[in-house]
């Protein structure tokens, strides 16, 4: 496994694996518990899909070990026990966790690998990406993992961010699709809304001065006409891509990433009209 030793981990153990390829039966180590805190380069062994990856001793081929594990992050006072397959008394197998764990500010219970690949991306992402965590609504710590692992959870994007990963895996899938449906997922994940064209506010407030990075206001007249999905502003001062707005007054964030609306106020009629067109993801009105 690149990145990480065997006994870098909490606890292995040796297990005797069916190999795919030759269907003999082999020998290898595999990690059953990991604290991302103590041993944070599992995080990228694990998005670069390497965690857990056994060689069979006779062919060479190489497999995802089965085992279910516990991926801890101490830190974040967060325990997940992860099964890449789903197990027969899975009832049972929770509640006995439960027990012995439940003590864990946050524990839950991952029954698919993307869950886990994509709560870390997420992570990397808000790390790395000090506008987003400038505009996010989800706040930090305990409160953005617990939004962030309903989401995983329960948001039916999820069903194509999987495909799309084993897509991806397999390479029948670019890079920029996955990326796509990744941002995507941040919009929804934090309730961002389609950008207004006379810059107002669903409160009725004034946008034009919201655009900010490093401290400076960004002037939004010099971008205006070009705003669309696929534009993009960058700070003059640090260079990072700003995707949006957030209302100083009721908070709500804005994003020409998801299209442009004419306006939010519901006096005009040809306003209305745009605003009364069928829902294509979560009622966003399209305008595009
Ligand atoms: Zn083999
Ligand atoms: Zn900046
Ligand atoms: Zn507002």
């Amino acid at each position: 496994m690149k990145g990480i030793h065997i006994n870098q981990a909490e606890s292995y153990s040796q297990e005797a694996f069916l190999c795919a390829s030759c269907n003999r039966e082999y020998e290898a180590k595999v990690i059953t518990w990991v604290d991302a805190s103590r041993t944070p380069q599992v995080k990228q062994t694990l998005l670069r899909w390497e965690f857990n990856m056994i060689v069979c001793t006779h062919c060479g081929c190489r497999q995802q070990a089965e085992t279910p594990f516990f991926y801890e992050d101490f830190e974040e006072g967060l325990l997940l026990a992860v099964f890449p397959r789903i197990p027969e008394s899975r009832g049972s197998v929770e509640a006995s966790i439960q027990a012995k764990y439940g003590y864990y500010p946050i524990l839950e219970f991952f029954y698919d690998m993307t869950q886990l690949w994509t709560l870390l991306y997420l992570q990397e992402h808000y790390r790395a990406n000090k506008n987003l965590r400038g505009l996010s609504r989800l706040g930090t710590g305990e409160g953005w993992t617990r939004k962030v692992l309903h989401f995983l959870k329960e948001d039916p994007l999820m069903i194509d961010i999987r495909e799309r990963l084993t897509e991806s895996f397999f390479g029948d899938a670019t890079e920029d699709q996955l990326m796509d449906l990744l941002a995507r997922a941040i919009y929804k994940l934090e309730d961002m809304l389609p950008w207004p064209q006379d810059r107002r506010c669903l409160c009725g407030a004034d946008l034009s001065g919201e655009l900010k990075c490093c401290g400076k206001q960004v002037d939004l007249k010099e971008h205006d006409r070009l705003l669309s999905r696929q534009y993009v502003i960058y700070c003059a001062s640090c260079g990072e891509a700003l995707a949006g707005v957030s209302c100083e007054k009721c908070g709500r964030v804005y994003t020409w990433k998801l299209g442009l609306v004419r306006s939010y106020r519901k006096d005009r009629p040809q306003d209305q009209r745009v605003m009364d067109r069928p829902a294509i993801s979560r009622n966003y009105p399209q305008f595009d």
